[in-house]
């Protein structure tokens, strides 16, 4: 007999929760919290979505998504998970960058940025502190027609590597372009400006797991391998899911799924505007990426100087096509130093990653695609050559994911790393106008992604989820929480 992973469910709950990436498990949290009874349900079998690793003979463990993030993620995991969360989150000092235009290390914050464009790229101080104000500025409400190039070139008009200096991790943070809104730059960068680059000790595996037990202790009841097929809706409002053949009633439901999942698979147009399905059908998914995931022996150190993170780049221009392209020539690398697990086994590892286009690798054959990867690590092992010297020799593990593993493993559609564009924000946030009970949180757009964005953004919509179970619990329709 397989295994009933919904074994002891009850038959309904005041919240179900679809995916446990950053943003679903936020939310179940507070609504858990907050007394109400809460379902959370994830196809694979781990919690954590994109925000996740995996283990290799040999004591190896290899982070997918945690190579950083703004020093915001304290406050709001304090507030909204636990004190002892927030207290294992710790700056990263030693952010590179090498490339054609220069080479430098920098703590990457304000100071330290405000230093280099004056001293290094030589930049009128008047203007590098005009350009920071406005970053800071701006806000959600702002016009959304300028957009990131035209920002950079009232600032900095013709200077190419200002604008690689400036760009270049956040392209990599989150896909964004110099075509994206301005204001979708300026809120992500002044968020690591103000203090810059944050990692978790300890690892992915010991957040999740830690994040799991805060769930169990707010009674969230938490299931693995449980792949919702659909919302089912009665009279405009959301009724029950229906999942591994079991149908559990709810009063809502926070979609944690692809936006476009949730709209066209888990909903269905049918029971939607037309209007709006033509807007969901307008929004541009954000790209995909691949990665080469590299184990150094037992025993084989890298100097810290290296750095924690080390953007290189072989072109000679910063150009947004040559970043995806599957001819690689821009790679991020992550070092993980032992200290990233201060109590597990003595490793050294190295991630390099490249964002990339699904289309590159979905169409291959299966034997094209086992070259094409590994091709890919070939090409990768070469670049990291020039920063650690005989690496091939010094590898006990190397292994290679595309766009292709990302979709298996989050039914992401096209393996999107950050969901979709900016747009998908509006279509998020319009679901529940459409859907009585029915809302969206994860990665869409800039802002709302990542691993701050998306807990976030599960935050915004846990408390919209409350706001209506009370208000229909006051006009009688439903119950408060217990
Ligand atoms: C390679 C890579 C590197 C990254 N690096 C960074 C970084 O350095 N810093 C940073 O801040 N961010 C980084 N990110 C982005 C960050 O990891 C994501 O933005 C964030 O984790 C997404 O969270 P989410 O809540 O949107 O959901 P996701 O992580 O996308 O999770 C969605 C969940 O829903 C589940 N699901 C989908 N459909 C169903 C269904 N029908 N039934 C049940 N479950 C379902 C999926 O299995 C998944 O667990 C990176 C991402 C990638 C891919």
């Amino acid at each position: 007999m397989p295994k009933d992973f919904l074994k002891g469910v009850q038959d309904e709950y005041d919240v179900i929760v679809i995916g446990s990436g950053l943003a679903g498990m936020t939310s179940a949290n507070i609504l858990g919290r907050a007394g109400y009874s809460v379902l959370l349900l994830e196809q694979h079998y781990k919690l954590g979505g994109m925000a996740t690793w995996f283990k290799r003979p040999g004591g190896h463990i290899f982070d997918v998504s945690l190579h950083g993030f703004p020093h915001g993620m304290i406050k709001s995991c304090r507030r909204y998970w636990s004190p002892e969360i927030a207290e294992s989150i710790v700056p990263l000092k030693r952010i590179r960058f090498d490339n054609p235009m220069f080479s430098l290390t920098t703590t990457y914050n304000r100071d330290d940025f405000t230093r280099l464009l004056t001293d290094q790229f030589n930049v009128e101080p008047a203007s590098v502190k005009s350009f920071f104000d406005a970053a800071r500025g701006m806000n959600f409400y702002d016009d959304q027609a300028m957009t990131t190039g035209e920002l950079f070139e009232k600032f900095f008009p013709g200077r190419h590597d200002v604008v690689r200096l400036l760009m270049e991790p956040i392209v990599y943070a989150n896909g964004s372009t110099l075509e994206d809104p301005a204001i979708t730059y300026g809120i992500v960068f002044s968020n690591f400006m103000s203090k810059g680059v944050y990692t978790f000790e300890g690892g992915t595996d010991r957040l999740i797991q830690m994040m799991e037990a805060e769930l169990k202790s707010n009674h969230v009841d938490v299931r693995i391998k449980c792949d919702v097929e659909k919302v089912n809706l009665r009279q405009g409002r959301v009724a029950s899911v229906t999942v591994n053949g079991r149908t559990i009633k709810t009063r809502a439901v926070v979609s944690n799924a692809n936006l476009r999942a949730t709209i066209f698979r888990l909903l269905g147009e049918a029971q939607l505007d037309p209007q709006f399905v033509d807007q969901a059908r307008e929004v541009r998914l954000n790209n995909s990426s691949t990665q080469v995931y590299m184990a150094l022996k037992p025993g084989e150190t890298v100097e810290e100087s290296t750095g924690d993170l080390l953007f290189s780049s072989t072109a000679a221009d910063f150009r947004t096509d040559l970043l995806l392209s599957r001819d690689v020539t821009s790679r991020t690398y992550s070092f993980y130093y032992p200290r990233t697990r201060p109590e597990g086994r003595e490793r050294t590892l190295l991630v390099s990653s490249t964002n990339a286009h699904y289309r590159d690798w979905s169409e291959l054959s299966d034997d094209d695609y086992e070259a094409s990867k590994q091709d890919l690590i070939e090409t990768t092992l070469d670049a990291v050559e020039k920063y650690l010297p005989n690496i091939r020799e010094r590898l006990a593990h190397v292994e290679a994911s595309t766009p292709r593993t990302f979709r298996h493993y989050t039914q992401h559609v096209a393996g999107a790393s950050f969901g979709t564009k900016f747009e998908g924000l509006a279509v998020s946030r319009g679901l529940p106008d459409q859907v009585k009970g029915m809302y969206h949180a994860g990665s869409v757009g800039i802002i709302m992604s990542g691993w701050l964005g998306a807990i976030n953004y599960g935050v915004i919509v846990a408390n919209d989820v409350d706001a209506m179970l009370m208000a229909a619990a006051t006009s009688g329709k439903t119950s408060a929480p217990s």
